[in-house]
């Protein structure tokens, strides 16, 4: 098939077979690859009530047609799971160079079966496929781990590990990539550690058949142009995401002591500019892309090195717990990465108990007589440590923050920043109607890659509940995470604002078949409805109630900052929730309709 690596790799961990299929054209015709391939092997393959840490779970890694092709950002991997952090969905896209080198091995997927009995390596080399033992580098950190393999197996070869928190299960555990590109949220690391699998480790030579080379030379040719030509390129290469920090403070969304409030007195030390001042040595990108936002950092303090922090590392690790010091959000980054934690929830969970500890529900004699207040930055660096080895505190923060808080309770659930079990990414929402919808409907939880609406927001009223907001919301969440589908990266679009349509003639070159945005929506609209029914399949009496956000939104309203005394009342939320659910065609339980199945081609029956 023109586009695709040709074969999907079973690899079962329990018995050690090792098997290729070739990829079903129909699947291809109809899910492309990436995260639409990842939910149909899920639904599939993975049983009803399958503990996520159990054998019946299955990991899909999957490239998309644009992956290791030439046009810009043809990077992205989807890891798909059941999330051991939500019991829920879990689809998470990693960047570099790993998804280029498993379409040129042949694949269109990965799927990980089973459990292995001793720790693993998957080796793959083209054709030579083989499970190796991987009792030397089992209790290692990431970061140790790749260095290793790369010397051992040389540069060509990509890497994809754990560190010792997947090695634990501990319920946000990572995947790392290229010394600092994660798959990073829902626990898919914890999924890896429960079957034993260290690493996946990669390097292919194969062609990739093209339906159309001229055609695909012209349409990768224009889309590189429009990068090049792009007004804001500079600016965005010089700071990635780091850019938004000050913009994010003056408008009240900077997410400061535990989402408490969106302006941070000490945003000047940590913002994009500082950073790149004080810590930037180069920039750092992924496969085939022209505006590395990737930023590579020596932190002197600490005589260490991070690929980062990136925004949302910079929003949890920096203004949400109180630190003002760019060097310590960057070592904590690297601790992170190294034991092998999502930053975003690992900042948010530290945020949480920090308010436990400054409350008085937690004291010393919890903490192991850390002074666990807002601020503390050697706190921070002990609580990564304990967290990834589930030890002392550390084991109860390792659940996330809405199993912690359920446990502990004492008033302690209100100030869980979560949706869905998984913990708020970088943007404060007192009063962000659109982008505070994006997280409560998100996919996994209350992630920002899916729709980010906070721009929206400002540019229309951010107060405002409008039919009009609500289906911009959609529009993004149907169009974005078709970004994953195809295995390619989002920013280009989003950041240097080139035109979407110039991807449809380099897919058709590719594929061979022409696909419109609209065409492409309707598959986006099709992958959502999936991932809702995988969420109701799997928990016991899903619906509404699921969607809610975090109380502090709607009931403490911060006290400094541009949304000083404002919050987004539960009327309006329910608001929100109405016409979100109206205009996807779900029931009022936020169900999708037999109707909204049957015009989007699911077979319910399959999926009940
Ligand atoms: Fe990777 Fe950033 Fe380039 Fe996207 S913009 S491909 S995330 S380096």
């Amino acid at each position: 098939m023109n586009g695709y690596g040709g074969s999907i790799l079973r690899v079962n961990l329990t018995t050690g077979q090792i098997k290729k299929e070739p990829t079903p054209a129909d699947v291809a015709r109809d899910y492309l690859g990436g995260r639409g391939f990842g939910i149909y092997y899920l639904l599939k393959e993975v049983p009803r009530g399958a503990d996520p840490l159990g054998p019946e779970n299955k990991m899909i890694i999957s490239p998309g047609p644009l992956s290791g092709m030439l046009i810009p950002g043809g990077g992205k991997c989807d890891w798909t799971t059941k999330a051991p952090l939500t019991g829920g969905y879990a689809g998470s896209s990693m960047g570099g160079h790993f998804t280029a080198e498993l379409k040129y091995a042949g694949l269109d997927s990965i799927i990980l079966e089973g459990a292995s009995q001793k720790p693993v390596y998957l080796f793959i080399d083209n054709d030579k496929i083989e499970l190796r033992d991987a009792g030397e580098y089992w209790g290692k950190g990431s970061v140790t781990v790749e260095k290793m393999m790369k010397d051992k197996f040389g540069e060509e070869f990509q890497i994809a590990v754990i560190g010792p928190a997947g090695e634990n299960m501990v319920s946000f555990a990572h995947i790392n990539h290229d010394f600092g590109r994660q798959a990073g949220r829902g626990g898919v690391g914890a999924v890896l550690g429960s079957k034993k699998v260290k690493a996946v480790v990669v390097h292919g030579t194969k062609s990739v058949q093209v339906a159309d080379m001229e055609a695909y030379r012209k349409a990768g040719m224009a889309l590189y142009k429009a990068c090049k030509d792009a007004e804001g390129l500079k600016e965005w290469t010089r700071y990635g995401t780091t850019i938004v920090t000050s913009w994010c403070n003056e408008v009240g969304a900077l997410p400061t002591r535990n989402f408490s409030t969106g302006f941070f007195e000490g945003a000047d030390g940590i913002t994009g500019q500082t950073m790149r001042k004080k810590i930037v040595v180069t920039d750092k990108g992924c496969f085939g892309c022209p505006c590395p936002c990737g930023k590579y950092s020596k932190m002197n303090k600490y005589n260490s090195y991070v690929e980062g922090p990136e925004y949302e590392t910079i929003g949890l690790f920096g203004s949400n717990l109180g630190i003002d010091d760019i060097e310590a959000v960057a070592q904590a980054n690297l601790l992170c990465d190294d034991l092998g934690i999502d930053t975003i929830t690992t900042g948010n969970v530290i945020g949480w108990a920090m308010e436990c500890y400054e409350k008085g529900i937690f004291t010393k004699a919890d903490t192991g007589g850390l002074e666990l207040k807002f601020g503390n930055i050697e706190a921070t660096f002990k609580m990564i440590e304990m967290i990834s080895r589930k030890e002392g505190l550390g084991a109860l923060l390792a659940e996330g923050v809405k199993r912690a808080s359920k446990e502990i309770g004492r008033g302690s659930e209100k100030f869980a920043i979560h949706v869905k079990g998984m913990e708020q990414s970088a943007y404060e929402t007192h009063n962000a109607t659109a982008m505070l919808l994006a997280y409560m409907t998100c996919d996994v939880g209350a992630h920002h890659n899916r729709a980010w609406a906070i721009t929206y927001d400002l540019q229309v009223g951010r107060e405002k509940v409008t039919p009009e907001k609500v289906a911009r919301v959609i529009w993004l969440q149907n169009f974005r995470p078709m970004f994953d589908v195809l295995g390619a990266c989002r920013l280009q679009w989003v950041e240097l604002g080139i035109d979407r349509d110039l991807y449809v003639p380099a897919l058709e070159a590719i594929t061979g078949i022409h696909r419109s945005w609209e065409d492409l929506d309707k598959v986006g609209d099709r992958i959502w409805n999936l991932t809702r029914l995988f969420w109701a399949r799997e928990n016991e009496g899903f619906g509404r109630t699921w969607d809610m956000p975090s109380p502090r939104f709607s009931e403490e309203p911060p006290k400094t900052g541009a949304t000083k005394g404002q919050i987004t009342s539960l009327e309006n939320i329910n608001l929100l929730l109405d016409m979100y659910y109206e205009q996807r065609g779900w029931d009022a339980n936020g169900l999708p309709t037999p109707e909204t199945l049957e015009k989007l081609r699911i077979p319910n029956e399959q999926f009940a």
